[in-house]
């Protein structure tokens, strides 16, 4: 099969298509014919070795929808021919943590294509419980894109406790993240609000049922007090330094700043008066769990969700989509076509 390859960690450059074995599925495990793959930061910071992969040459990504073609020893919730959707999710299955479903936790806790073979190929191996049926009539684009991005946004609206009615201030939309919080945030009955530098990504915001938007660069705290009447209660935030300031400052007393990602560097200031006078709370969040992954899974089979998909190249254009994507021009998920 096809795969693109990283044969060092130097950067996106070193990724190439090479000819490799087609990987065969262990006890447990399923192979799926990938249809559609999607690119996240991730493969990025992998390339750049930010973290190293155990070995090389390494397949890194994330996020991929197939058909299965090999199933291992033991299957039983999955068969040949099933069109399926990736969870990129990996964890021992064994632990406390996992045993309590909060795979998150799990010290051995991993994601595809950084901790095992990804998906930047013809096919991938992975454990049976880590695909889920393709919602039917879900367009591959759309199946094969949203999981890690969506999955995470998810998971941060639950742990901001986001309500309907609540304002909602997603911060620096535009990546996968981001766009499928404000997709989310409308399904769950949110008031949402967005800042960006770019007039483009804010106009799709508001297509996509967003009330206001505001510069990212600019006083946005302000800005969203004055359109909303009101601070925001959840505030997601990915940008990190750059933004951080404003951010404290539109979340009202109570509000809760979720944060999955610090993009303009790692560090940030933070007032203690304002942290416990407003009785804020900053919360981490990263990735999701299996029932989180169901839930959003099922909230795109409604049709109550649809994840953007802002481009999708063919499978041997991968520098061009990394390109995208490291330039930030990528509004919604990057995504490649096998065949
Ligand atoms: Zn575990």
């Amino acid at each position: 099969m096809r795969a693109w390859q990283l044969h060092d960690t130097t950067g996106p450059d070193a990724f190439s298509l090479d000819e490799v074995p087609t990987p065969e599925p262990g006890p447990g495990e399923v192979r799926v014919a990938l249809r559609v793959v999607a690119l996240n930061h991730l493969d990025l910071w992998v390339s750049r070795g930010l973290p190293a992969p155990d070995r090389l040459p390494h397949i890194a990504g994330a996020d991929g929808a197939g058909i299965v073609d090999a199933v291992g020893d033991g299957v039983t919730t999955v068969a040949m021919g099933d069109e399926v959707i990736v969870n990129p999710s990996l964890s021992c299955g064994l632990c406390p943590a996992c045993l309590a479903g909060d795979i998150v936790f799990c010290r051995s806790y991993g994601i595809l294509g950084e901790h095992r073979p990804g998906t930047l190929a013809e096919a991938v191996v992975v454990p049976a419980r880590n695909v889920a049926p393709k919602p039917a009539g879900l367009d591959w684009e759309t199946a094969g894109s949203f999981g890690l991005a969506t999955g995470t946004a998810f998971r941060m609206l639950r742990r901001g406790r986001l309500g309907a009615g609540d304002v909602l201030l997603v911060v620096g939309v535009g990546g996968g993240v981001s766009s499928a919080a404000v997709v989310l945030g409308r399904a769950m009955g949110a008031r949402v609000f967005v800042t960006s530098r770019s007039p483009d990504k804010v106009a799709w915001a508001l297509d996509h049922g967003a009330e206001a938007g505001f510069d990212s660069a600019g006083e946005f705290a302000k800005e969203l007090k004055a359109a909303a009447g009101r601070p925001a209660d959840v505030v997601v935030e990915n940008v990190g330094p750059a933004t951080w300031g404003q951010s404290v400052r539109a979340a009202g007393p109570g509000g809760r700043i979720v944060v999955c990602g610090s993009t303009s560097g790692p560090k940030v200031e933070l007032s203690m008066p304002v942290l416990f006078f407003k009785q804020l709370e900053v919360v981490g969040s990263t990735m999701f769990t299996f029932g989180e992954f169901a839930d959003v899974v099922d909230l795109v089979a409604s049709g109550a969700v649809r994840p953007p998909v802002d481009r999708v190249y063919d499978f041997t254009d991968l520098p061009e989509a990394l390109a995208r994507l490291d330039a930030g021009e990528q509004l919604g998920k990057v995504a490649l076509r096998i065949g």
